[in-house]
């Protein structure tokens, strides 16, 4: 069976009740960064892990929307050191995205899983603009997309983009991979007493000054009673085992 033809009978169970999922829809956050090492930007045992993460929790049935940023390539902070204007760096940003994005498809590709690459900005030789019912359309046939370029615009961020991109697809919750394995009370490399919580509110995410996603991004989720879950994205299953409702990393809701 190919991977379309298992996600579509796994969808079906799904559907029908059978096959039972804590979440149906999910937006996964992947930073630039997790992509690449101190010696590559994109790094090839790192980016078949992550494609092969969302292979694994796609062939459930499962409905998937990627967000990738770009901090890996270039970030639109770095700008001002090189003497580029801010948008300008921002823009820089947004394509460092599209590069990235079209390495996971490949990747995903070579996997055989169906995928298709959205941008926040137009580059129609590349790959379709964001157009919210279409990407709607694409994951209900079970292809997995990819945002990339972020919301378009300059000042913001690819965490801020996988909040609003989660909800206009009405995704169920939205997966923020980092390289530790949920929030802690303090940093725990600093402090290796730092307890993890296994869940938090939002109003305690804030009270605590807990530095989950942006605000922006933070604001948008909590606005929509969006859950976040940050877990470790090098952990395998990981993906796979939040979906069918595993205690995973920090949940905030
Ligand atoms: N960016 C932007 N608008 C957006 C998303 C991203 O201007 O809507 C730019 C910004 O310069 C950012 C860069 O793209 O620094 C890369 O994204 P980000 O830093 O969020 O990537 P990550 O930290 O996830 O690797």
């Amino acid at each position: 069976m190919s991977p379309n033809e298992k996600w579509k009978a796994a969808r079906k169970q799904i559907n029908r009740g059978e096959l039972e999922v804590r979440y149906k829809r999910i937006l996964l956050k992947l930073s630039g960064e997790a992509l690449g090492t101190t010696k590559e930007s994109i790094d090839l045992h790192h980016l078949q892990h992550y494609a092969q993460e969302i292979q694994k929790a796609h062939e459930t049935g499962i409905e998937i929307a990627v967000v990738i940023g770009g901090g890996n390539i270039f970030r639109g902070t770095m700008s001002s050191s090189l003497n580029i204007d801010r948008v300008q760096g921002d823009h820089m940003g947004m394509l460092a995205t599209i590069i990235n994005a079209m390495a996971l498809q490949s990747a995903l590709e070579n996997l055989n899983v169906y995928t298709r690459i959205m941008s926040g900005i137009r580059i129609d030789q590349v790959c379709e603009p964001f157009i919210r019912r279409r990407a709607i359309r694409h994951i209900e046939k079970g292809r997995v997309i990819i945002f990339s370029a972020g919301l378009g615009s300059p000042y913001f961020t690819t965490d801020s983009t996988a909040s609003l991109r989660a909800v206009e697809i009405e995704a169920e919750v939205v997966l923020k991979g980092t390289q530790v394995d949920g929030i802690y009370s303090e940093d725990p490399m600093q402090n290796p007493k730092a307890t993890r919580y296994e869940k938090i509110s939002f109003q305690d995410a804030y009270k605590k000054n807990l530095q989950i996603m942006d605000k922006t991004a933070f604001t948008l989720c909590h606005e929509n009673h969006l859950p976040i879950v940050v877990f470790d994205l090098k952990k395998s299953n990981n993906i796979l085992n939040i979906t069918k409702g595993h205690t995973v990393g920090t949940l905030v809701s």
